[in-house]
């Protein structure tokens, strides 16, 4: 499968503990992540990520492209909603754009979760 990895800031470090939690299942998929994201769980796992670009530079608008070129078959979006994000309209389109092509998507840690143990 085509997973996609993004956290905002203050859950990148979920986000790690995350992927260090399901490196074995994630390790069996092509992992894709925008810039910073891709960069911090790279530096903790031993696991490749193609990294798109930081998410307010337009890393999200490349997921959501990915999404309706249909090429991703799962998405891990840890969202703050407790910041306010410049990058909104993004985190709105790719959102809504991943519920249009009905891809499973993940946006706290918890639904996460479920999503990895069902693919172990
Ligand atoms: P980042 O982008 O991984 O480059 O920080 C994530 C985001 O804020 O969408």
């Amino acid at each position: 499968m085509n997973i996609a990895l993004i956290a905002h800031d203050k859950k990148k470090q979920q986000m790690i503990e995350l992927c260090q939690k399901y490196e074995d299942v994630l390790a069996k998929h092509t992992l894709y992540a925008t810039g910073t994201t891709g960069l911090m769980i790279m530096g903790a796992t031993k696991l490749n990520i193609i990294r798109m670009k930081s998410g307010p530079l337009g890393g999200d608008q490349q997921i959501g492209s990915m999404v309706a070129d249909g090429k991703l078959d799962m998405i891990i979006f840890l969202r703050d909603p407790l910041t306010a994000q410049p990058h909104e309209p993004d985190v709105s389109a790719l959102l809504r754009l991943s519920d249009v092509m009905c891809i499973p998507l993940a946006t706290n840690e918890a639904s996460a979760n479920i999503m990895l143990e069902h693919l172990k």
